[in-house]
């Protein structure tokens, strides 16, 4: 590894060659929204190569990397067991269209690790696992009516796009144009967190209402923890509430895992709300989608749940699901070498880094009289530019974004590569170790000043 650059980027390098001739071809230049630097201005890096902790762009400049590619390098970039495992796949073949054995160990993987899972399916991204597991949902009740939370995001299926989180946060955008409103109608947005506004959407809709989604712990609007029970409930987790009220009324509960999942604990955001071990009569989800961390690196979903909901898939059941690439060779190999390497050890170093950096963060911010709030869902954190709690999708809108973004270039120009928005989780990995927390901790002092500078 090389020094990390103390001095700003300078303007005409690679990158902007890149994005300029990316924009020619490519919408506003990028893949995927966020990518675009939209909402903290810049050039965004053009990435040529990774490895463990570090992000190396074109031009050369090097980057404590603490955005993960959003999640799924939990192990770090270019993990030498992983990328063994995936040549080993590549030389057999890339794709076959047909059964192979790798599906049937990353599935049991999944079933092995996260108890309510008692069928699984891959697809090749969260937004395709949480679409299906809503179809699913609809055809096993007869029913159309979904609920989601605002601030939450499932990726971009058209009926989960209000009030969405990640990139629709970023962007500020009420949702997306292009959903029909016959689509939109079939989705009721509450705030989350907000028991009563649960309750009096059952009360009245109660027999319409397919499904609860959530996130099991809201991770796009940046990091919300999950209310605890209220007086009268005490005990009862906000997750365990829905399970209860959509149970109560013949809908179902779907966890959204993809970020959370096998990233939180071993077991997401389910191993640290949901009930204790050998607990046969706690809550459970009906459905969990996951995404990101069971790919390693390589493009894969899951969907996955009771067995007599999965039951209902095609070809044994009536609801169609299908995918070309569903179940890749690579991919299953990449998941499943991240998977070896995923013991407690791997959970409790990421945990301690997770602890050390939100203390460094806080400490720098305080020190330089930035108003910010450290929040948690297990191993995951995010900083939010305000002084008061974010409990909800408005609270965390009233952040200081432009503080952000001058904190946001600050770290960038000290070569530590966050992710470009407030709205987002800061992802590290196991390869994150107290030579790349010196490194952040050395940028941090100039860009809590950088924050403050209003
Ligand atoms: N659900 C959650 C909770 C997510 O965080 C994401 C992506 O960030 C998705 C679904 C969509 O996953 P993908 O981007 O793989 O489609």
């Amino acid at each position: 590894m090389t020094t990390p650059p103390t001095t700003p980027r300078a303007p005409g390098g690679l990158s902007e060659e890149l994005f300029a001739r990316a924009r020619r071809v490519i919408p506003s230049g990028v893949n995927s929204p966020v990518r675009a630097f939209g909402s903290v201005g810049g050039t965004p890096p053009f990435i040529a190569s990774a490895e463990g902790a570090v992000l190396r762009d074109v031009d050369g400049r090097e980057y404590v990397d603490l955005v993960g590619s959003w999640g799924p390098m939990i192990l770090g970039h270019a993990n030498p067991g992983v990328v063994a495992a995936v040549r080993e796949a590549a030389g057999r073949g890339l794709s076959f269209g047909a059964p192979q054995a790798g599906e049937v160990s990353l599935a049991e993987e999944i079933i092995g690790r996260m108890r309510p899972v008692e069928a699984v399916r891959l697809v090749n991204s969260g937004t395709e696992a949480t679409m299906s597991a809503l179809r699913l949902a609809r055809a096993a009740t007869g029913r159309d009516v979904v609920v989601k939370f605002a601030g939450c995001y499932h990726g971009h299926v058209d009926a989960l796009l209000a009030e969405a989180g990640s990139g629709v946060a970023t962007f500020a955008m009420p949702g997306s144009a292009g959903v029909t409103e016959a689509t939109a109608k079939d989705t009721v947005v509450l705030p989350y967190g907000d028991r009563d506004a649960v309750r009096a959407l059952f009360a009245e809709r109660g027999g319409e209402i397919a499904a609860i989604i959530t996130e099991s712990a809201p991770a796009n609007m940046g990091v919300v923890t999950p209310p605890a029970g209220e007086s009268a409930e005490a005990g009862v987790g906000f997750n365990a509430f829905l399970a209860a009220t959509a149970h109560d009324a013949g809908a179902l509960l779907i966890t959204d895992e993809v970020l959370t999942g096998f990233r939180a604990s071993r077991e997401g955001y389910y191993g640290i709300d949901g009930p204790a071990a050998g607990d046969a009569d706690g809550w459970a989800p009906d459905l969990m989608t996951f995404g990101k961390v069971i790919g390693g690196g390589l493009p894969v979903g899951a969907f996955g749940g009771r067995a007599d909901v999965m039951a209902l898939l095609a070809p044994a059941g009536p609801v169609y699901q299908a995918g070309t690439l569903s179940g890749n060779p690579l991919a299953t190999a990449a998941g499943l070498a991240t998977f070896a390497q995923l013991d407690d050890g791997a959970y409790a170093a990421i945990d301690r880094s997770s602890v050390a950096l939100q203390q460094l963060v806080a400490d720098a911010l305080a020190a330089a009289g930035v108003p910010h709030v450290v929040q948690t869902a297990g191993t995951l954190f995010s900083v939010f530019f305000r002084d008061e709690p974010v409990l909800t999708y408005e609270d965390a809108k009233a952040q200081d974004t432009a503080a952000f973004a001058r904190f946001f270039h600050s770290m960038l120009d000290q070569g530590v590569y966050l992710p470009p928005s407030a709205y987002e989780a800061w992802f590290l990995s196991t390869a994150h170790d107290a030579g790349t927390l010196d490194r952040i901790a050395s940028a941090l002092p100039a860009a809590a000043r950088a924050a403050a500078q209003g």
